[in-house]
């Protein structure tokens, strides 16, 4: 039976425990492992109770530490990590997973502390290695980066003989009942919308001001919503290995309060990631902000609405006509609040990254080298996105708005 390492025990941890305990048949042995072993202690108590008196091992780890890292790793022996710590460690967990001989998933693309700059430069670097130790690395196997990118195949596979314009719309249209709170890692998120705007176009990187591309987009069962466009990352790799792609965007929504207190936040200077000394002590002002905002684990609860994420394609079909494809799945938090206690935003992203964690068990997506997902069969992936909790609906030839 194949042993499974989740590293991190966060909102998507959370989901992703509750998902590989679900599988019994899948995954054998399983262990959780974050910086406070007191919330892998508390999920492992939860999960095995509620399903069928599951074992889940935890462990302390500093996973910026690579000999830490590869003591665990030593010890438990997993076939693979699932990394949903933070995009920081992605590096160090990587060279442990070279050092111990395990193969290696995660959902982020690595970001330095220091510096906002989304790239995979750091991680394909690793391609040789992992080829080399016959090891397997999937990279960005959340929603968005994975099943857009998943999408994106399966598009490519069976609608499009080929893909001129890809726009990913990622709308959430859910209410947590908070003045402000992110849906995932503060810090991480606020890095994230406040860089300046980069879509793909004519084999080239167009870069906008922060938020400067805006539109009403229409979302299935949820309505018009004012959606920007921000670069997100499963950009570089898409453009890359779909390289008829003339144009590629991605679209989120945000709500004017959001935007407003995003603005005021850095006006003041709370989202700035360089360290200044407080009282003679040095702090991170990103990091202090994270500290008092509420925790996207906890928003669960109260969050009512639904998520709205999917790929809307333009290109020329299998039998030589124009084509529009949209490609989508709605969440909503609610459900995914009753099945695993975390709100949608962290169900979206922990469901996939348990799949394809199930791809690599399975041998469906096992090949020595470091892989983004849409560069593996998206056939199996698919079905098991309708049978995990996130079903998926196709619409052709509409108007894409974009
Ligand atoms: P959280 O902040 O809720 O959880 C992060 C977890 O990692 C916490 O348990 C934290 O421990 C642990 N951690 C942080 N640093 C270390 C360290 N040095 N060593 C060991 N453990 C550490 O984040 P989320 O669950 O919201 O997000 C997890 C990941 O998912 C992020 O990388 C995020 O970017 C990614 N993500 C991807 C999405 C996608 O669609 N692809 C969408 C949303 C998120 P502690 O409890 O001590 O703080």
């Amino acid at each position: 039976m194949s042993k499974i390492l989740i590293i991190g025990a966060g909102g998507v941890g959370t989901v992703v425990a509750h998902k590989v305990a679900q599988n019994h048949s899948v995954f054998g042995e399983i262990m959780l492992a974050s910086r406070t072993k007191s919330k892998c202690d508390a999920l492992a108590e939860a999960i095995g109770t509620k399903y069928g008196n599951r074992k889940i091992q935890t462990a302390q780890v500093d996973a910026d530490n690579v000999a830490e890292l590869v003591r665990l790793f030593r010890g438990f022996q997993p076939e693979l990590v699932l990394n949903v710590a933070l995009p920081y460690q992605d590096l160090t967990i990587m060279d442990a997973c070279l050092e111990a001989g395990v193969n290696y998933l995660d959902t982020a693309n690595y970001e330095p502390k220091d510096e906002t700059r989304f790239e995979y430069s750091w991680q394909w670097a690793y391609q040789d290695r992992f080829k080399k130790a016959g090891l397997t690395a999937i990279l960005g196997c959340g929603f968005d980066p994975g099943v857009t990118s998943v999408f994106t195949a399966y598009a490519a596979k069976h609608h499009f003989s080929r893909m001129d314009e890809l726009d990913i719309v990622d709308c959430n249209a859910g209410d947590h009942g908070k003045a402000f709170a992110t849906n995932f890692n503060p810090e991480i998120n606020i890095r994230e919308v406040t860089q300046k705007g980069k879509y793909w176009e004519n084999g080239k990187w167009v870069v906008t001001e922060p938020h400067a591309i805006h539109k009403p987009l229409n979302y299935p069962n949820i309505g018009a919503k004012e959606s920007y466009v921000i670069y997100h990352e499963e950009l570089e790799s898409l453009v890359k290995n779909y390289p008829s792609l003339k144009r590629a965007r991605f679209w989120m929504t945000f709500g004017q309060e959001y935007l407003t207190h995003l603005r005021v936040i850095q006006n003041i200077g709370m989202a700035r990631i360089d360290p200044i000394i407080y009282n003679g002590v040095e702090i991170v002002p990103i990091q202090f902000l994270k500290a008092v905002l509420p925790d996207p684990g906890e928003l669960g609860e109260n969050y009512t609405g639904e998520t709205s994420i999917g790929c809307r394609i333009k290109g020329i079909d299998k039998t030589g006509n124009d084509q529009t494809y949209y490609i989508y799945n709605n969440c909503r938090h609610q459900d995914a609040y009753r099945e695993t206690g975390a709100q949608g935003v962290s169900y979206t992203t922990g469901v996939p990254a348990m799949i394809g964690a199930m791809m690599f068990m399975q041998g469906l997506w096992r090949e020595a080298g470091v892989f983004n997902v849409e560069q593996f069969d998206p056939d199996p992936f698919m079905e098991q996105l309708n049978k995990q909790g996130l079903p998926w609906h196709e619409i052709l030839n509409a108007d894409l708005e974009v």
